[in-house]
């Protein structure tokens, strides 16, 4: 008997390790149920122009990462919008995209700064930011390896100490994301002075442009690192094919 318990100990305890330490293949899985459950609880693709536009833009950003990273190609990439005010824009792990309408009127995005939001979600999908945040966490705060995965996957946004520990790879994925974002954007063939504004249309708009946190840059920081990437293509005449 005793062994029979041991034996279900460390099945039990197998499952849990396995649990906590995703694979991309989970991740990508997890996150395709959840967007669903969110095209579901939102009206989406409501205004066909302002879909259509996105979805334009958007396609040429696809195409652009799947060239740059070829595992993104045969993800099940969907594009879709919502009218919905709290949301703003985002690429869930395998490519999938949801934007507001209500957030890209409110800054009164151009196509290329409307280009540059897109180029920022799609990178933190493309460059696994997700992965990387748990594969952190398991790092820095092992315990959760012995927990449930789904503990895990809310504790990285809602657990303070844990975000706490968290806060440089935060940071961290933010800068990567703003600056991957506007050279992927720059080579699908946006000019890069113009794709740098989406950033200066997000300080505008924020209340304190100035307050960055320790998980995350300060808009007027965003603004100042984009301007800083778009100079230094231009000074040095790079063209996107070089
Ligand atoms: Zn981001």
């Amino acid at each position: 008997m005793a062994k029979l318990s041991q034996i279900i100990m460390l099945l039990l305890a197998a499952a849990a390790c396995r649990a906590a330490e995703p694979t991309q293949e989970e991740i990508m899985a997890r996150a395709a149920a959840i967007y669903a459950g969110r095209l579901a609880e939102h009206a989406i693709d409501l205004d066909a122009d302002f879909t259509a536009r996105v979805r334009r833009i958007a396609g040429g950003l696809i195409a652009q990462a799947q060239r740059d990273y070829p595992d993104t190609a045969q993800w099940a990439w969907e594009v879709h919008t919502t009218a919905t005010a709290e949301q703003n824009a985002d690429c869930m792990a395998g490519g999938k995209i949801l934007v507001s309408q209500a957030y890209v009127e409110r800054l009164g995005l151009s196509d290329a700064e409307l280009a540059m939001l897109l180029a920022h979600e799609i990178e933190h999908a493309a460059l696994y930011h997700n992965l990387l945040e748990y594969q952190a966490a398991l790092r820095l705060a092992p315990v959760w390896s012995t927990r449930p995965f789904a503990e895990l996957e809310y504790a990285v946004d809602n657990d303070r100490k844990l975000m706490a520990l968290l806060a440089d790879t935060n940071y961290a994925q933010e800068q990567e994301a703003d600056r991957e974002g506007l050279l992927l954007a720059w080579r699908a063939g946006w000019p890069a002075a113009q794709l740098s504004g989406y950033f200066r249309k997000m300080m505008r708009a924020s209340e304190s442009p100035r307050f960055g946190r320790s998980d995350y840059p300060s808009p007027s920081q965003r603004w100042r690192a984009a301007q800083a990437v778009a100079a230094g293509l231009q000074k040095n005449h790079v063209q996107p094919n070089d």
